[in-house]
Formats: structure tokens, sequence, C-alpha cells
């Protein structure tokens, strides 16, 4: 009896402790699992619960991402911004709570994502190159595809105003370079919007901003444009007032010259721009000295459009009806390349 006793109290005790133990060890797994959670990046994060997601729901998310919006939120409510100059998107979900997205992970994949960062409501997706983004509303769930411009657009390309923001550039009887070079790029934009070629035109800028060059170097490769046309105003190196005007395109005279060439994009520049504006030509210049020509991974070419050095070159470059000369010319030259195999 008192044997029998023994045996049962020790077998009690046994299941006690194994229960103890798992009971601890599960503990100790839920505390390493926070302690994880806190040393994870979002972008780990996002990996992790889909992980988990798809482990317990029985789904494979691919290319996508996919996130559970507040019941009765209406797809227009999500705000969805695309700066595909410094290729960042972010994804507003307006009036939730501080810690939805720890109840509502993000979850889905893409092998575009650079960086990841989540806070009260807003989702800022680093890209590694530009892309157009489609999202779309279904059963409560929004869903986020990134694609490349090149699925979107037969052909791409890239217009850069140049300077901006506290970059005037040249300065010429209180007249700034950077507010032509804008003018110019939006008159040439406003013909871009009409045309009915399938192009994805990025912009370095249609305001009065000043990305960095890295920026606008890069947009050409990051958006593996076709072509990439810069547009500035000239001046004569000393600055002061001359006789000295016309028109002259740079290019990367570095780069191979042979057929679809930044040189020869300049030179269909040079002519469609000067045989509209009547502008003088002075020919093609050599660019490598330009950073966003010599980092150019695109055919570039830099089109100086006229010297406000010249009193009279000044006085119709800004002006709104020669600006849309201009614009109208570079227009023609994009169109021309992109016929020539561009
Ligand atoms: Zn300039």
């Amino acid at each position: 009896m008192e044997e029998k006793i023994l045996k049962i109290s020790s077998l009690f005790l046994t299941v006690m402790i194994t229960a103890a133990l798992v009971v601890l060890s599960r503990f100790s797994v839920v505390n390493r699992k926070e302690a994880k959670h806190e040393q994870m990046s979002d972008l780990q994060m996002l990996a992790y619960y889909t992980k988990q997601a798809e482990e317990e729901e029985d789904i494979t998310f691919r290319q996508q991402l996919r996130l559970e919006l507040p019941p009765d939120m209406a797809e227009d409510e999500v705000i969805i911004q695309n700066d595909y100059v410094k290729q960042l998107v972010t994804i507003q979900i307006p009036g939730v709570e501080k810690d939805y997205f720890s109840s509502h992970p993000l979850l889905g994949r893409s092998d575009s994502i650079d960086d990841l960062y989540m806070e009260k409501g807003v989702i800022e997706i680093t890209l590694d190159a530009v892309y157009e983004v489609k999202s779309t509303v279904a059963d409560g769930y929004l869903y986020v595809d990134f694609l490349t411009p090149q699925q979107v657009y037969d052909k791409v390309i890239v217009i850069d105003a140049g300077h901006g923001g506290g970059a005037p550039g040249a300065i010429k009887q209180e007249i700034m370079e950077k507010d032509i070079n804008l003018a110019i790029v939006l008159e040439l934009k406003e013909l871009l919007d009409q045309c009915d070629r399938n192009i994805g035109v990025y912009y370095t800028r249609t305001e009065d901003i000043n990305p960095t060059f890295d920026q606008r170097a890069q947009l050409g490769a990051k958006a593996k444009a076709n072509l990439y046309i810069s547009v500035h105003s000239n001046s004569t190196t000393d600055g002061q007032m001359s006789e000295y005007n016309g028109t002259e395109v740079m290019y990367d005279e570095m780069k191979e010259e042979e057929g679809l060439s930044s040189k020869h994009l300049a030179q269909i520049c040079l002519e469609e721009v000067t045989g509209l504006s009547g502008s003088k030509n002075n020919g093609l210049t050599y660019g490598n000295g330009i950073y966003i020509i010599r980092n150019n991974e695109a055919p570039a070419a830099l089109i100086e459009t006229g010297f406000m050095t010249n009193q009279a070159e000044l006085n119709k470059l800004t002006s709104p009806g020669y600006q849309k000369i201009i614009a109208q010319g570079i227009y023609n030259a994009i169109m021309r390349a992109l016929d020539e195999g561009y």
C-alpha cells in the first residue's frame, strides 16, 4: 500500500515537473519571440509574419503586398503616394490606432523592396528602382503590386529641369535660370500628357525643388529610361551681358558614339529645337564634365536653350510663347528619337 502511494506520488511529481517544464519552455519561447520582434526591422517583420500566415492560413504570397483594412474603409480613403525620384512609396491608412500594424500586419513579399518603415497608419516603402504602383481593394484587403515602367509603357523617358529650390542656376536681372528651365519643362509636360503614344515620362521635378545630382542622374537608370533630356539655359563664362547667343546641346563624349548614342540624341535635340525656334545653332558640346551626363546610364542630352547673358535671348526665354516653342522643339526631338529606335 505504502509503496503504491509512493509510486502514485512520484508519478504525480513527474507529471507536475513535466508540465512545469513545458510551461516554462513555452514561456521562454514566447519571450524569445518577443525579444526577436524588438530587434527585427520592419522588413524582417514582413517576412516573419508572412511566413507565419502562410503556415497558418495555407496560402502562398507571391510578388504582392496585402494589408487588412479597417472595416468599412473605402478604397479611396487609402492614400498612396509614389515619389519616384526617391523611389519612395507611402501608404497612409487614416484614422487607425497607433498599434494597428501589430494586430493587422502587412503581409506578402516583393523583391523590389529595399527598406520598409511602419508607424501609426503610415507605411513607407523604399524601392530599389522606379515602379508604378498598382493597388486594388478586395474583400477588405488592400493589394499592392509594383510594376516596372517597361511592364506599363512601350517607351520610358526622363526629363530634368535644371537647378531648382535653393539652387537658382544663373541669375540675370533678377530672372533665375531654374524658373525658365521649369517653365519650359511644364510646357513640354503638357505636350507629353496629350501624346497618344504609350510613353512613361518621369520628371526629376515639376515644381520649385532641388533633387540631388545623384537623384537626377540615377533616375535614368532607376527607370531604365530609353532616353534622358535635361533642360538648362546658358550664360557666358564671365557672366557679363554680351552679343553671344544661340542653342547648344551637351552629350557625354567619353561614351560609345555609335548608333543610339547620347551624341546622336543631342544632335536630334539640336536640330529640332533650333529648327523650330530660329535660335542660332551653336553645335554640340562636350558634357562629360557635367555630373548628370557623366553618371547617366541612359542616352542623355543636356540642352542649353539660349543665353541669359544676351538681352534679346533673355527676353525671349522669359516669354511664355517662346518657352512653348522650345518645348515643342524638344517634344519633336523626343518623337523623332523614338521613331529612330531609342
Ligand atoms: Zn544650368
